[in-house]
C-alpha cells in the first residue's frame, strides 16, 4: 500500500500525466467548474495499490489530492482553490445505509438513499483575510468548518509581515476583512434507506449528510441518489 505521507507526490505524478488538460479547462472555468472529478476505475488502473490505500485511508489521501491539485494550479499560475473528487466508486464500496457503522466511518463508501428533507442553504466562509493590526500585513486562512472561524498564529514574516504571533504581550491582534471573505453554500440533508431494502416492520435507517459548493442546492425530497 501506498504510506500517507507518499500520497502528495502520486497525486501530483497522476495529475501531471494524466489531468494536465483538464486542470487548464478547469482554471479556465473556475469557479464556475469548482473542481476535477476522477472516476475511482482510472486511479485504479493507473496504480492499484493507490486506489486501495484510497479506501482505507480516504480523509488524508483525499485531503493531499485537493492540495495537490491546488500546489499545481498555482504553479500555474493559476490563484483558484478548487477540489478535487474521486468519482464512481467501485461496488464494494457500495453499502445499504443500515450498514453504516463506526467501522466505516471514515472509509470511503456510497450508499444508495432516498432523500427525506433539505435545508435551507447556509452560507458560510470557505476562505478568509485577516489584517495585521500592527503592520498591516493580510493572511490568508482556509477555512475548514463552521463552527469557529481559524484565525492567524503569526503574522508570516516571510511574506512579508511582521513575524509576530497573535496575542500575548508584545502579539498582535487580526481583524477579519469583511469584504474579502469566500462564501460556500452549505446544507443539510437528511437521507433514508430505500423503502425495498427494508424489511418487515423495522424502521429504516436514516441519517444525516452535508452537501457544500456544486453539491449543495441539486437535491429535492424524494430523489433517489448515490451518496
Ligand atoms: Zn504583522
Amino acid at each position: 500500500m501506498v504510506g500517507i505521507q507518499d500520497s502528495n507526490a502520486r497525486w501530483r505524478t497522476l495529475l501531471q500525466e494524466q489531468y494536465a488538460r483538464e486542470i487548464q479547462v478547469l482554471a479556465s472555468s473556475w469557479p464556475k467548474q469548482p473542481g476535477l472529478n476522477i472516476n475511482f476505475s482510472d486511479i485504479q488502473a493507473w496504480d492499484p495499490n493507490f486506489a486501495k490505500s484510497l479506501i482505507e485511508y480516504p480523509k488524508p489521501i483525499l485531503r493531499a489530492a485537493t492540495e495537490s491539485l491546488r500546489a499545481l494550479c498555482a504553479e500555474g499560475g493559476w490563484e483558484i482553490d478548487p477540489t478535487l473528487r474521486v468519482v464512481e466508486l467501485p461496488h464494494d464500496c457500495k453499502k445499504s445505509l443500515r450498514e453504516v457503522g463506526s467501522d466505516e466511518i471514515d472509509k470511503l463508501i456510497s450508499s444508495e438513499v432516498v432523500v427525506t428533507k433539505v435545508s435551507e442553504l447556509k452560507p458560510r466562509i470557505y476562505h478568509a483575510q485577516f489584517r495585521c493590526v500592527l503592520c498591516t500585513h493580510i493572511t490568508e486562512v482556509a477555512q475548514l468548518n463552521e463552527l469557529e472561524l481559524i484565525e492567524p498564529v503569526q503574522c508570516d514574516d516571510l511574506n512579508g509581515g511582521c513575524g509576530r504571533s497573535s496575542g500575548g504581550k508584545d502579539g498582535t491582534r487580526f481583524e477579519l476583512i469583511h469584504e474579502n471573505v469566500t462564501l460556500v453554500d452549505n446544507q443539510w440533508i437528511e437521507i433514508q434507506e430505500l423503502p425495498e431494502n427494508v424489511t418487515g416492520g423495522a424502521q429504516p435507517a436514516r441519517a444525516t449528510i452535508l452537501a457544500e459548493a456544486d453539491l449543495a442546492n441539486v437535491l429535492l425530497p424524494g430523489m433517489r441518489v448515490t451518496v
